[in-house]
């Protein structure tokens, strides 16, 4: 666990988040600053800060899961399809340094703006309660 990592501080508990899935391994949870309802991150418990410092194993038990959330999503959320995204590095819009996999959820011909917005805490609670894999959210 890194000290001043947010991500690391909600793996270990030390932070609140809505969560969706977890394991051992890897932990999914709503993102706070949506960029489409259901938006959801998925990480690795470990700290690592990008893809290329992340192990080979690390990765495929990452990607599997995260192909299991947006699957989940998928079926629980009225939406027709998503995009994933990973992004490294702050000239690439990294702002959170552990390795995490965005699932955005998309509606129809609905535009986006992948830019981050604040979400409305209660509506992220209800929407958690509604899709999440984990028994106690
Ligand atoms: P990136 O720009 O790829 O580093 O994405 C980091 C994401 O983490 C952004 O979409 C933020 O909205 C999201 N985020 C930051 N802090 C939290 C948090 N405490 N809970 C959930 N999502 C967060
Ligand atoms: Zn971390």
């Amino acid at each position: 666990m890194k000290n001043d990592c947010v991500f690391c501080a909600i793996a270990a508990g030390e932070i609140p988040a809505f969560k969706v899935y977890e394991d051992e391994l890897v932990l999914a949870y709503l993102d706070i600053n949506p960029f489409s309802k259901g938006h959801t991150l998925v990480i690795p418990k470990a700290h690592t800060e990008g893809l290329l410092d992340t192990s080979d194993e690390t990765l495929a038990a990452v990607i599997a899961r995260v192909k299991k959330v947006a699957a989940h999503l998928k079926s629980a959320l009225p939406c027709d399809g998503f995009n994933i995204l990973q992004n490294n590095g702050e000239a690439a819009g990294q702002t959170v340094k552990h390795v995490h996999f965005h699932i955005v959820p998309r509606y129809g011909n609905e535009p986006i703006v992948f830019e981050n917005h604040p979400g409305d805490m209660s509506a992220l609670a209800a929407l958690a309660q509604r899709v999440s894999l984990v028994s106690a959210v």
